[in-house]
């Protein structure tokens, strides 16, 4: 029973976050330096930081970064003491 109850906790620990089921559309064109136009945007997770999911914004058209933003919404509702 033990390392069944071991087991377990293993387990959740191990538990991946929830896929995301709806990603963000956002249907934004930012203004490209390179295709001297706005241009619509592609977003890619960047890393993820204490304080946020950083993105970039990356023109579909030639690739480049064009801008990036923080997203909060994932943030647990927690209080982490250090
Ligand atoms: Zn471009």
């Amino acid at each position: 029973m033990k390392d069944l109850n071991k087991y377990l906790r293993d387990q959740r620990r191990r538990a991946p976050k929830p896929p995301k089921q709806f990603e963000e559309l956002e249907a934004s064109t930012l203004f490209c330096s390179k295709c001297k136009k706005a241009v619509p945007v592609r977003k890619k997770l960047l890393l993820t930081l204490p304080e946020g999911d950083k993105y970039d914004y990356l023109c579909t058209e030639c690739g480049s970064p064009i801008g990036s933003k923080i997203s909060k919404e994932d943030i647990p509702i927690q209080f982490i003491t250090k």
